[in-house]
């Protein structure tokens, strides 16, 4: 078996791993836009021979997730190679790119080539030529988020895709890495807070309890995070309903939220019948009651939070956007006032989730990506492991 990681050696974001059987099967593991930073050009054209240009010479591309760092250069793929993604991961990015064309961002034509997705579910296996993939679902900040096990020729390879195990759902991962996974030859595992030197990280469910003392002291709220970051907005509806404060959103958001009720039997995605959307209709309402609002950077939010000048505002996703050298600071800082507070955790592994993921699976290669300095992994101190250091292109025998 052959590993190529064409892209995501030595940057967060952007991944493209390639899995190759000895009789010549070929799968794509992810096949990500570059994340905006300082040291990627999230511009520059990622091109692979069979995969991007013709004539088509992989069998198949698979996903972890929906972040745009992972799915979203779908649409530079040839049509005639299949694409899969979890069944909800599916839908939950139909309802963001059909907002996305709806604003021009994105062509009607890339917004129906996601009709075309094939999709997958745990606990089953996919199985393409003499590869045989195994969906591991995981904890992360994007909901429905897998880890694949790939296995072919007799090796067993462990891909990691994001995760971490301090969310709503991170005691699992654990658990279910023992059972479905257990010894693997390889592990090709991401190392994103390896160079960010992050040493703690709060809980999901501590920031639920943070999130409840600021709604419980202030009575107006906006908060800023990701649309798409379900088990974080579950999180500050939790609290808000607890401070007894009404949630409010957008069409656009309440949709969303609606879909992961309906699929969901867990008591934390009752969004159904408790979340509102912005209209004239509850502004009295709003002032009365109290309120926490979803906010994303756009005209509608800022006319809605002039209305209320005596609000506080949340900012819950990556710091880091908010710094001078990236392209996201420009409309951010339009947005997001000096006296902002800051709430909001990694969803990424901490050092000791990383270290334990790597003692459970007991690889004897790990091919770290998804991570700026991979020379960092060395420190996780693993015994018989060789950390691959490789380049992007380079062919990985195991
Ligand atoms: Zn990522
Ligand atoms: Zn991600």
């Amino acid at each position: 078996m052959k590993i190529i990681v064409h892209r995501g050696t030595h940057q967060i974001g952007g991944c493209v791993t390639e899995i190759q059987s000895n009789s010549g099967t070929r799968i794509i593991i992810d096949i990500g836009e570059n994340l905006p930073s300082s040291n990627v050009d999230k511009n520059c054209d990622f091109k692979l021979d069979g995969l991007t240009q013709k004539p088509a010479k992989f069998d198949a591309v698979f996903i972890t997730h929906y972040h745009g760092d992972h799915i979203g250069l779908y649409n530079k793929i040839l049509p005639e190679i299949p694409i899969y993604v979890g069944k909800v991961s599916k839908e939950i990015y139909k309802i963001l790119q059909t907002r996305l064309s709806k604003s021009h961002i994105i062509s009607e034509d890339d917004l129906n080539l996601i009709d075309n997705f094939k999709t997958y579910c745990i606990p089953y296996k996919k199985t393409i030529k003499d590869i045989v993939i195994t969906p591991i679902a995981v904890d992360h900040s994007a909901f429905d988020a897998h880890m694949f096990l790939i296995e072919c020729d007799g090796k067993r390879v462990l891909h990691t895709g994001d995760f971490r195990t301090h969310g709503q759902r991170g005691s699992k991962v654990f658990e279910a890495i023992e059972k479905y996974v257990g010894k693997v030859d390889c592990l090709i595992c991401e190392g994103t807070t390896l160079s960010r030197n992050t040493e703690y990280f709060m809980t999901e469910h501590q920031l639920q309890q943070e999130a409840k003392k600021l709604f419980d002291e202030h009575k107006q709220v906006f908060v800023m995070c990701s649309s798409t970051n379900i088990d974080r907005i579950a999180a500050l509806h939790k609290a808000a309903l607890a401070s007894n404060r009404l949630f409010v959103c957008d069409n656009y958001q309440k949709e969303l939220l609606l879909y992961i009720d309906s699929i969901s039997r867990s008591p934390l995605y009752k969004f159904k019948d408790r979340v509102l959307s912005y209209g004239k209709n509850i502004y009295d309402l709003m002032q009365e009651k109290g309120f926490v609002m979803l906010v994303r950077a756009n005209t509608f939010s800022k006319k809605i939070m002039k209305k209320f000048p005596e609000s506080k505002f949340i900012y819950s996703q990556w710091e880091g956007y908010l710094k001078k050298d990236f392209p996201e600071y420009e409309y951010l800082q339009k947005m997001v006032p000096e006296d902002y507070i800051y709430l909001h955790t990694s969803g990424h592994a901490d050092f000791n989730s990383l270290k334990q993921v790597a003692q459970i699976v007991d690889p004897n290669i790990l091919v770290p990506i998804h991570c700026e300095d991979p020379s960092n992994f060395e420190k996780l101190d693993l015994k018989n492991c060789k950390i691959k250091l490789a380049v992007d292109g380079e062919e990985i025998n195991i």
